[in-house]
């Protein structure tokens, strides 16, 4: 009966990795996945994180039953305190409801359906390029996908005129998703005086925001920085959601943990909001794993853990900025031609080289280096080692 069926193409992030596992080159480097590796190359553990897991390996009280369908609460707890802040005037004022979802992507899908199913207006507003899983994920949960300008190509940095016209000419009401931080896949984030402009008009023409907090202590290293903008929106008494992920900022890819906080205008509407959200979780999984929640709630509990965290963040995040410095710097050397400036701009895990796709398929088969048709590259994946046969590539398509 399934006959008929033709081959999916792979995913075109996942994919890349797909690719790069088949090709038996010893200088073969993946710049496609979006996950944190060491100098080495290697995928890394938090110290903080075998830490937690040995004390949740200590306790003998522990069980596995089911979570509830809104997940482990104090996890929940703690996550809307980390992304709004310990004094936001919403968690003291009990507005905001957080449940557990299944990393940043399930939080998104979550966020996704309920709006399709609560709220008057299905157009969510998505930035142009975006990462790739958003138009999916919004169309499955019940939404109609639009796109605003975002990246302008010349300027390899934000477009902000053409931002505030396409958000001004959205019908009121209009959801519109905006990272958090650490833009994927351009790196290019608004100032904090344009995050001021974006949310002034957004507000006046009533747009509801949904932040994807994917990077939160990413892109600058600091957890309070990086949540400004969504705390901005916080502020001003208006209504919001936002999914967090810890797969890059805890390295708990694999856990699959993650939370979708509704910030409502009061604790009553906080209140119907989660049993709606109950509605929508019990039948897509029932509810969400024990032990990613785990992990992170005896992380963000313990003041010692929570500073040794915030410690292994910063060295990742400063390890990603040296390796933009290095490779902005490799390219000077070998005098490529070009403004390469972006790649020192940019911020977060990603690189938006500008490439175009025949050169990075350029670069793969010549030199095999793995990377998104789009030119993205993830900063992460490289190290010192690797940087000079990448810049040699990047020299080699830019004077072909
Ligand atoms: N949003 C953005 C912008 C992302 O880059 C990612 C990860 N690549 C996610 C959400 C979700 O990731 P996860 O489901 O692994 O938390």
């Amino acid at each position: 009966v399934f006959a008929h069926l033709v081959q999916a193409p792979e995913d075109p992030i996942l994919g890349v990795t797909v690719a790069y596992n088949k090709d038996p080159s010893p200088v073969k480097l993946n710049l496609g996945v979006g996950a944190y590796r060491t100098e080495e190359g290697k995928p890394l553990v938090l110290n903080v994180v075998r830490k937690a897991e040995q004390q949740l390996i200590n306790d003998r009280t522990r069980i596995k039953e089911y979570l509830p369908i809104v997940g482990l609460v104090e996890f929940n707890k703690l996550s809307a305190k980390l992304i709004l802040g310990a004094d936001s005037p919403a968690i003291r004022e009990n507005r905001v409801t957080t449940v557990e979802c299944l990393s940043g992507t399930g939080s998104l899908r979550v966020g996704g359906e309920f709006l399709a199913k609560h709220y008057h207006q299905k157009t969510i507003y998505i930035t142009q390029p975006t990462w790739g899983n958003h138009p999916k994920i919004f169309t499955l949960a019940g939404l109609t996908v639009k796109t605003y300008r975002y990246y302008d190509p010349s300027t390899r940095g934000l477009n902000f005129q053409g931002l505030l016209e396409d958000l001004g000419a959205a019908p009121p009401g209009s959801i519109v998703l905006l990272h958090a931080c650490a833009h994927n896949p351009t790196g290019v984030d608004p100032t904090i005086q344009q995050w001021e402009q974006i949310r002034q008009l957004m507000r006046s023409k009533g747009l509801m925001p949904f932040f994807d907090s994917a990077y939160q202590g990413f892109a600058s290293g600091s957890l309070d920085t990086d949540a400004k903008p969504i705390r901005m929106f916080v502020a001003d008494g208006g209504e919001c959601l936002v999914a967090q992920s810890y797969a890059k900022n805890m390295g708990l890819y694999g856990e699959r943990v993650g939370a979708l906080s509704i910030v409502c205008k009061s604790s009553d509407v906080a209140g119907r909001v989660e049993s709606q959200l109950k509605l929508v979780i019990r039948p897509m999984y029932s509810s969400p794993p024990i032990h990613g929640a785990s992990i992170v709630a005896v992380i963000l509990r313990d003041r010692n853990l929570f500073n040794e965290w915030t410690l292994e963040l910063k060295a990742m995040a400063d390890r990603i900025i040296s390796m933009r410095k290095q490779l902005f710097e490799a390219l000077r050397t070998r005098g490529t031609p070009g403004d390469w400036s972006h790649i020192i701009k940019q911020i977060g895990m990603f690189t938006f080289t500008g490439l175009n796709p025949a050169q990075v398929s350029y670069m793969t088969k010549e030199y095999h280096i793995y990377m998104t048709s789009d030119g993205r590259i993830s900063m992460a994946g490289l190290s010192s080692k690797t940087v000079p046969h990448l810049a040699d590539a990047i020299h080699a398509v830019a004077t072909k």
